[in-house]
């Protein structure tokens, strides 16, 4: 069957320090390959769980036992101190990755600031972001960044326009099905989307949902689909959720998927690619906009 892509979104300081690690050891156990993509700047993360402190979603909190699921440690980052650099204090780690053979790219300065302030900003703020991050990453690993994943799949037409000039080969910014050109504010297509087709754990997360019964479904979506984006989360994956991840991995080989990094899943000629509009749109789990795939 085809590949299908398999990404790790890196959020926080807790998620890199401890959930990378062990993302690393199942990854290598398993003998695959992923893309990491890491956040560089301040960890304010804690900001952006607190700010979602509405009514509903506190209800949601603890019925998702989000807690449990991301740990205080990163539910309080940057609340009530300065967030950390994760970039400044974690390099080694984000090296390790890439020794390890992982794809790296670029997924926040700052996770919390995009998330929160990304739909507003002006060009020149979200092209600063970017490449703030882009410039500390390459610092880091000592080649060039390829690719990016915008925090929380905040993107729309004008945030990738904005992000054409940072010149990556490829960006996996929003949700949908297959690899496509976006169609940028000028209607001309830009930097090739490899989107996300797959709910991720948190999304899914109600109670009487077992491990077991999620990574079935997930396992039987990719199966299903000839095109298949997974994204884990170094905070959840790489922490409270890591024996689920392990059983997933076990059980996409029994299933013969394939997984790779993103970059793996591109065709030589993008030019053929077929080209579409992101737009702010809905995942259901996921609070707030995020940029989907519009045919
Ligand atoms: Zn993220």
């Amino acid at each position: 069957m085809s590949p299908v892509g398999l990404r790790v979104d890196v959020d926080t300081f807790t998620g890199t320090r401890e959930g990378v690690p062990a993302l690393l050891d199942l990854l290598e156990a398993a003998a695959v390959k992923a893309t990491f993509f890491f956040s560089v700047g301040p960890d304010n993360m804690g900001r952006h769980l607190w700010r979602l402190a509405r009514p509903a979603f506190l209800r949601k909190m603890l019925r998702s036992k989000a807690a449990s699921l991301y740990g205080w440690d990163v539910l309080l980052a940057g609340t009530a101190w300065p967030g950390k650099s994760i970039g400044r204090e974690l390099a080694p780690i984000m090296r390790r990755a890439q020794e390890a053979g992982h794809e790296i790219g670029l997924h926040a300065w700052d996770h919390y600031a995009w998330q929160a302030h990304a739909g507003r900003w002006s060009d020149r703020a979200l092209i600063d972001q970017v490449r703030q991050g882009k410039e500390c990453l390459e610092d880091i690993i000592g080649q060039s960044v390829t690719c990016s994943a915008a925090p929380g799949w905040r993107a729309d037409t004008s945030i990738l326009s904005a992000k054409q000039a940072l010149g990556f080969r490829y960006n996996s910014d929003c949700r949908g099905g297959g690899i496509f050109l976006p169609l940028l504010s000028d209607e001309c297509p830009g930097t090739p989307q490899i989107p996300v087709n797959v709910p991720t754990f948190d999304e899914m997360a109600r109670p009487g949902l077992s491990m077991n019964s999620f990574n079935e479904l997930i396992l039987e979506r990719l199966t299903a689909s000839h095109y298949g984006v997974y994204t884990v989360h170094a905070e959840v994956e790489g922490r409270s959720m890591a024996g689920g991840f392990e059983q997933l991995l076990k059980r996409a080989a029994w299933r013969d998927i394939d997984f790779k990094p993103l970059g793996a899943l591109l065709p030589e000629d993008v030019h053929r690619l077929p080209t579409a509009h992101v737009i702010r749109g809905a995942v259901a789990g996921r609070e707030g906009w995020v940029g989907v795939r519009h045919t």
